[in-house]
């Protein structure tokens, strides 16, 4: 891996994703150490004019919920109408404690919260694209809109929804880089190595917080 010093300017945006207290110790999908990058992250976005966070947002019978499918227990994989769906706890549902941000979350100057997940019969782990690969969330036309041209991640879980964000911002032409130790993944099923793999194919570049400037 790579890392390199970056010098954050005014067409850089940071996208936060799913700091919410259902991804961390104590939530229903916790990733573990999860919180451990919210000081990090509140750190880094204060040198960043522009932050987008991101929040995971079922309807309470989500596809994606095991208890939503008779007989079958989280990190089963079913087959959808778009491919295979790993089912999860239940978690991160609309307007519930679990689905808030995590209380020591403070990017007052977050430019936009984009939520995902919201339709019942698609997840969405990427921030840009649903599971469907077809249905945006909208984030594309905020950032080309805006002028953003590089695109850092940081947040929960590196393996889904970070992976899923970079490469489909890399291929819609973003230059991207993964904040490596704002991250933190989940690694189900050996996706903490099938992300790395990801990443390097597609050379998307690990950066570490401290080396923004
Ligand atoms: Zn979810």
């Amino acid at each position: 891996m790579s890392h390199m010093t970056e010098k954050i300017s005014d067409t850089d945006v940071l996208v936060v994703v799913d700091i919410q207290n259902d991804f961390c110790p104590g939530g229903a999908l916790a990733v573990p150490r999860g919180d451990e990058v919210v000081p990090i992250i509140n750190a880094l976005a204060q040198r960043f004019d522009n932050v987008v966070l991101t929040q995971d947002w079922h309807p309470r019978d989500h596809l994606s919920f095991a208890s939503s499918h008779a007989g079958k227990k989280p990190y089963d994989t079913i087959s959808v109408s778009y491919g295979s769906q790993v089912l999860w706890p239940d978690h991160c549902v609309q307007d519930t404690p679990g689905a808030a941000f995590h209380r020591s979350l403070h990017i007052p100057h977050a430019g936009l919260v984009i939520r995902k997940g919201m339709h019942r019969s698609i997840d969405s782990y990427s921030t840009f694209y649903e599971n469907d690969r077809k249905t945006p969330t909208g984030l594309l036309g905020y950032l080309r809109e805006r002028g953003l041209s590089r695109v850092f991640l940081a947040g929960l879980a590196f393996d889904f929804c970070v992976r899923f964000s970079a490469e489909d911002a890399r291929r819609e032409g973003f230059a991207v880089f993964v904040v490596e130790d704002a991250c933190r993944g989940i690694d189900v099923e050996g996706s903490m190595a099938t992300t790395r793999r990801s990443f390097a194919d597609l050379q998307i570049p690990y950066v570490s917080a401290r080396d923004l400037t």
